[in-house]
């Protein structure tokens, strides 16, 4: 099978419990490697197009408030965003972070271990893993860019920042 690399966000309340090593130490089991890693304080914007497939649920702005951090509070308004790789990554990192709803998640699993229901009927599950090649493509370049990753996974093209010159996709 040919790698493939997944996106890997721990939310808020992963930050909020202290959980970051638990959460990778658990991820490490899959033997994938680490190619992108980044603390993000993402705007409204960034979050409504990563959740766009939940856009007329009833819970989407409550989900939206959630992802940047807005239930936790400073200084937990951020999230740590992370690209693995590997061969069958996104199957394997999905297997390790479990069920979205964390009553259901088999409980070695890491939403089924940390994760919990909010009073709301949110579910606070800890951490955000790409669930197909499609959306994990679609994930990865809206939270990176190309030169912030070391594999060159999709195509880039040059561009000007700051009036240096730098890469965007394609
Ligand atoms: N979510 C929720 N209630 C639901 C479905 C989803 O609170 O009934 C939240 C939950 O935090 C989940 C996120 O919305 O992780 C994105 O939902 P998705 O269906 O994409 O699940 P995931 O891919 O995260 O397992
Ligand atoms: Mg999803």
């Amino acid at each position: 099978m040919q790698k493939q690399a997944t996106l890997v966000l721990i939310k808020p309340d992963g930050l909020k419990k202290s959980l970051t090593g638990n959460i990778m130490s658990k991820l490490a089991e899959s033997k994938l490697v680490i190619i992108g890693a980044r603390v993000a304080r993402p705007d409204r914007k960034l979050v409504e197009i990563h959740y766009q497939h939940l856009k007329d649920k009833p819970f989407f702005s409550g989900l939206v408030d959630y992802l940047q951090g807005k239930l936790h509070g400073e200084p937990y308004d951020r999230v740590l965003a992370f690209v693995y790789y590997g061969e069958n990554a996104i199957e394997k990192v999905r297997k390790i972070v479990g069920a979205t709803n964390p009553e259901e998640a088999e409980p070695t699993t890491i939403r089924g271990s940390y994760g919990r229901i909010m009073t709301s009927g949110l579910f606070e599950n800890v951490v955000h893993a790409s669930s197909d090649p499609a959306d994990a493509e679609r994930e990865i370049k809206l939270w990176f860019k190309p030169d912030e990753l070391v594999v060159d996974l999709y195509p880039a093209k040059p561009c000007a920042h700051n009036n240096q010159p730098a890469l965007d996709w394609a």
